[in-house]
């Protein structure tokens, strides 16, 4: 099918975008080279996308470096009026960016439309109001001497984001580097690059001047590694896994980048028993299987206490085995299919090492057959591991696979909860208010939900290999500016220290 076709075939009316966008206008890239992005459901092109290289890195550094001027010192509220349109305009389209979300990553439509969409629209709109309220300090000095801080842009900052929220993370980057007066050159994931392209047309159409935001579709290995190492590029924020984390701090260490990573996870999911089960288990579910498992956040190892065990089992069991996969433009489909064939096999591959460890399959394991053959399903799939350091319960699955784990003391919860390298999401079940408390107080984590959620004013990153800085709330904005302390001296005497 030619892309005008698929497009209408997933209702779209707009063009899909496949070129590169620098300095305000689409335009291919210098060498011509483009790379087809996949439909996950079946594996069918969807449009070759142009992709990146060195040189139009550079194009899009100059573009952003020509706009920077301007765009950080324009009053606040005017940055902050654009970042309020691009919200109106992202729910005036939202249903046909949910349907391209869908076809390009597999996320189910009625979570890509009832998630993402509004989800990414709130961040611009948070961003969006916070442009002119995230100001200095006024420092009491000495007498005589007034001390006040500036917040500044960081300048031009490189963007790379992954391919399993594409729309969602493109906002969460580029919402508050915006709203701090930065210009941005953004790579998205080369397997899924159409809502970010998408969002950068509405973003011109909202009225952001030229060259503020360049979309650079390339690989990691090339467009990517390049953004990570350009001299000219003041700051990098990353969302992806933790070895392309490390490669990136690498290759930013030339002109000393100010780094941001937001990395993977392997977050525990903690039922304790005094928690209500029915909750804790329609929760752990959505911890886990929400986007096929494809969440830093994810609530993939499930940590039961020994007493509700079997009773929480008896019922995660078979709701893991009744959630719908399908076509993810089908209205009634719960969970599709992996983003990729190459992630499929990677997911897959984790049901024979936990089997070799002495794991014990609950549920699914496989891909389906029938008419799901073709794309890049996986059956939800719940594996019991016998112990906390089986490789199954610590590297990140990152799919639709929850591992199983019991614990019985307060102090082996810890051990367990704590016994990975990452510390991202943890969450946890109960009703004892104590002990909730002190439990978020004991995880090693960046972030804790007690009975469960994400918004764009609460701080959203990890400690450990899970990265480090946070994106959200003000803790973004202090992550895209630097501050510059000024002195004045109003009408002190200063001693003259080299007085002859
Ligand atoms: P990845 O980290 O390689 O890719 C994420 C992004 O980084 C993509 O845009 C990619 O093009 C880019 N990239 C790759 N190499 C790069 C380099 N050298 N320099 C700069 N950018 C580069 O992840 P992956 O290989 O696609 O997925 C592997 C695993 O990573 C997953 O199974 C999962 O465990 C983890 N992951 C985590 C997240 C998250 O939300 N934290 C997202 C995606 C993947």
């Amino acid at each position: 099918m030619k892309p005008t076709d698929i497009a209408a075939a997933a209702g779209l009316r707009t063009p899909i975008r496949h070129q590169l966008f620098i300095d305000g206008r689409f335009v291919d890239a210098e060498s011509g080279e483009t790379l087809a992005t996949l439909n996950p459901h079946d594996n069918a092109p969807i449009v070759d996308v142009a992709l990146a290289g060195k040189a139009d890195v550079d194009k899009a550094v100059a573009a952003a470096k020509r706009a920077f001027p301007k765009w950080s010192r324009m009053a606040a509220a005017d940055r902050g009026r654009i970042l309020l349109k691009l919200a109106d305009l992202i729910e005036a389209n939202g249903e046909e960016l949910a349907r391209l979300e869908s076809l390009d990553t597999g996320h189910p439509i009625r979570d890509s439309h009832r998630l993402d969409v509004p989800r990414t629209a709130a961040c611009f709109r948070y961003f969006g109001g916070m442009a002119d309220k995230f100001q200095g300090e006024t420092i009491p000095v000495e007498e005589g001497f007034l001390n006040y801080t500036l917040r500044e842009p960081v300048g031009i900052v490189g963007q790379i984001v992954p391919w399993n929220f594409p729309l969602m993370f493109t906002s969460w980057k580029m919402a508050p580097a915006l709203a701090a007066g930065n210009c941005i050159v953004m790579k998205p994931a080369e397997i899924t690059p159409l809502s970010s392209l998408r969002i950068a047309e509405l973003m011109a159409e909202a009225g952001l001047p030229p060259g503020v935001v360049n979309m650079l579709p390339g690989l990691g290995s090339v467009a990517g590694q390049y953004i990570a190492e350009h001299p000219e590029i003041a700051k990098i924020a990353f969302t992806g896994s933790t070895a392309t984390g490390r490669r990136i701090v690498q290759a930013s260490a030339g002109n000393l980048k100010k780094v941001q990573l937001e990395l993977g996870g392997k977050g525990p999911n903690i039922v304790f028993e005094d928690a209500n089960l029915q909750a804790a288990v329609n929760g752990s579910a959505w911890a886990i299987f929400h986007n096929q498992g494809q969440a830093c956040i994810a609530g993939s190892r499930l940590m039961l206490h020994e007493k509700i065990a079997d009773a929480f089992l008896e019922q995660f069991i078979p709701l893991a085995k009744s959630i719908r996969l399908g076509n993810p433009l089908d209205e009634n489909t719960e969970m599709g299919p992996l983003t990729s064939a190459q992630h499929r096999e990677r997911v897959l591959s984790y049901v024979e090492v936990a089997q070799g460890e002495g794991g014990e399959l609950l549920a699914g394991g496989k891909s389906p057959g029938g008419d799901l053959a073709k794309g890049c399903y996986v059956e939800s799939t719940v594996m019991r591991a016998k112990s906390y350091k089986d490789r199954v319960a610590q590297e990140d699955v990152f799919g639709p696979f929850v591992t199983v784990l019991t614990f019985k003391t307060d102090e082996e919860t810890m051990q367990i909860a704590n016994g990975t390298d990452y510390g991202l999401g943890s969450g946890l079940w109960t009703n004892n208010l104590q002990r909730a408390h002190k439990v978020a107080r004991d995880l090693h984590a960046g972030m804790v939900w007690i009975n469960k959620r994400v918004n764009p004013g609460s701080p959203f990153g990890g400690v450990g290999q899970s990265g480090y800085g946070r994106e959200m709330g003000f803790d973004a904005m202090r992550e895209y500016t630097q501050v510059k302390s000024v002195w004045v001296n109003v009408d002190a005497q200063i001693p003259p220290h080299f007085a002859r």
